[in-house]
Order: C-alpha cells, then structure tokens, then sequence
C-alpha cells in the first residue's frame, strides 16, 4: 500500500510499505479521510512532540475515519470514526475513566505507534465509532479534535454566562469557541494574530476578536475572564492566558508549546489566584461528539478548509506549517473510492 511517511524534519514521503497484519482482535480498515492537526506539526517541523522523539520513518495521523474491510462484527464497508486512543483498560487510572492518561496507552500516530496517513491501517474493535446516517468521512475525521475541545469544556465547568477567552485561533480553538458556546458562556473573546483566522472566529460566534491577549483585558476593561482556553502552540501561551483571566478565574491549558516549555509569571498566578488545568487528549466523549453535530449545534465543515489526495500529504503539510492560502484544516483523503 502506499502510506505518507516522515523521514526527518519537513521530510515527507509518499511510498510503498507493506500492508498492514491486523493482530487478533484487530479490523483492518481502509483509511477515508484524515486531518492534519497542530500536534503532527510538531513531529513535522520539530522532529518531536513533547519529550516523544520521531522515528524515522514514521506514519503520522489520528484523526481519522475509515471503512471496515474485514474482522469484528461490523458489516465491510461501514463507516466509521476511529478513536486514537487504545488505552489498556487495566490500570488504575484507565479503571478510574481517566482513560486518556493511561500510562500504557497505544495511541495511532504517537511514536511508536503508527498513524493512518496511508491507504490501510487497523484498529482494535472497541476503537471503532460507527457514524450516523448523513456523517461522511471528513466529518467522521473531524470528531476527534471536536472531542478534544469537548474534553477541555468538562474540565471548565463553565457557569452560565461566563465570561471567556480562547487564545489561539487553529481548529481546536475554533471548536473550543463553539463547545464554549454551547456550554452556555456569555461573552466570548477570540484572539490569534492571524486576521483571517479571527474572522472565521467571528463567523463561528465569537463576540469579540483580537490578535493579541491585551485585547482581552481591553474588551472587558481590565477585569479579565471568568474563563482562558489556551490553545496555542506557543511557550507563552499559559503567560498571556494568566494575563487575560480574572482574578480568581480559571486557565485550561490544551496547546501544546513549540519546544516543550512555557512560561509563567509565578507571581501573577499566585496574586490572582489562578486555578490551572492541563487538558490532555479526551476520554469517552465521541457518542456527545457526534451528538453534537448531529444537532448543528457546532459547524465543523468551515474548518475543513483544504483536501488532498494522499500523494498531496507533503503539501498539505507545507501549507499548514506556513499558515498559507487561509488554511484552517487540511485533510488528507487516502482511498477516495468511498
Ligand atoms: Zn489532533
Ligand atoms: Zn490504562
């Protein structure tokens, strides 16, 4: 089969590999449709994510959908989401529902397991998400970073009417914006220093933009908000969100900073009071995920700016480093054939 494979930094290559064994318990799947999401960046421009170095070669992508081909009791040729996550189901943690911090977990396209950026891949049964009627791949694809900012709302507990700040205007910012929303804030200011980005952030609902995170003290005169949602990739992300919050107020981190640190003025949290949560993937949140959208009560089609063929894998990539051509989303569509 042919899979989309990083050699070293923005070194990705298009070429044959062998096809994929699914192990017992496992379906092998034709991959329809994949995102390309800010953490594939960080393996892309930096070789690694967080203290996880990338192999080379290695298959990036998790957010995905795909057919079933055969194994499992799925019938061939549904469609389906495919949760990244295969947790191990046995630690404590996993028994504890904290399922996306198990410390064995095997998660598609985090070293060294491998993603779905190729024509074929496999998943273990309980991974696979069959889609409702009138869900296609692309928006089967779109769940997990839907679910990401889901994720980062339970966490929240947002009151009614909060006030909030999403700083960073990528996709999941974009989804926090309208999970937000729909978790009942009130004011919600957006901010990225991209222009086109902020006005796509006002499309999807925001009350106010900004490109920087004085602008969230200058929108609500000084006080700061209830709420900051930090989404950036950007070490001083978590300074600029203890900057926007209020006194008392809460920062949910889910960016993840470019070099694996971020700082923080120690005293302006202390003085302020600051809760601090880290946001780490998501837990079983796809059934809300899909819930959600089949309502239309978030709009993940807008985000989807760019698609591309599998051999189009490299420029997709290049496209979203260099935030060109208004680019949100690309997505990858590996077998078209539907
Ligand atoms: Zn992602
Ligand atoms: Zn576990």
């Amino acid at each position: 089969m042919r899979a989309a494979r990083l050699h070293g930094i923005r070194d990705l290559r298009v070429e044959d590999v062998p096809d994929p064994v699914p192990a017992p318990g496992e379906v092998l799947l034709a991959v329809k449709a994949v995102g390309v999401c800010g953490s594939d960046l960080h393996h892309y421009l930096e070789g690694s994510i967080g203290a996880i170095h990338s192999p080379e070669p290695f298959v990036l992508g998790h957010e995905f959908a795909a057919t079933v081909l055969e194994g499992g009791s799925l019938p061939p040729g549904t469609l389906v989401a495919v949760d990244p996550n295969r947790s191990c189901g046995a630690c404590e943690w996993c028994r504890d529902g904290h399922t996306n911090l198990c410390p064995d977990v095997r998660f598609a396209g985090v070293p060294p397991f491998p993603g779905a950026l190729a024509e074929f891949t496999s998943a273990r049964f309980d991974q696979l998400v069959p889609l409702p009627d009138g869900f296609d791949a692309e928006t089967g694809a779109l769940l997990e970073p839907l679910g990401v900012a889901i994720h980062a709302l339970d966490l929240a507990r947002l009151r009614p009417m909060a006030s909030v700040a999403v700083l960073g205007l990528g996709p999941i910012g974009l989804l926090l914006l309208q999970v937000a929303r729909e978790c009942g804030a009130g004011r919600i200011v957006a901010v990225d220093p991209l222009a086109y980005r902020r006005a796509l952030a006002a499309e999807l609902g925001a009350d106010a933009v900004a490109a920087t995170a004085a602008g969230v003290s200058e929108a609500t005169a000084g006080r700061g908000v209830d709420v900051v949602l930090e989404a950036t990739n950007s070490p001083d992300g978590p300074q600029h969100a203890a900057e926007a919050v209020r006194v008392g107020g809460l920062v949910v981190l889910v960016g993840i900073p470019t070099g694996n640190r971020f700082t923080l003025d120690a005293a302006l949290v202390r003085r302020k009071g600051v809760t601090i949560k880290m946001s780490r993937r998501m837990r079983h949140v796809y059934p809300r995920a899909i819930a959600m959208v089949a309502a239309g009560r978030v709009r993940l089609a807008p985000l989807a700016t760019h698609r591309f063929a599998l051999d189009g894998a490299p420029a997709a990539f290049e496209l979203q480093a260099e935030y060109r051509d208004g680019v949100v989303k690309s997505v990858v569509l590996p077998s078209g054939d539907g």
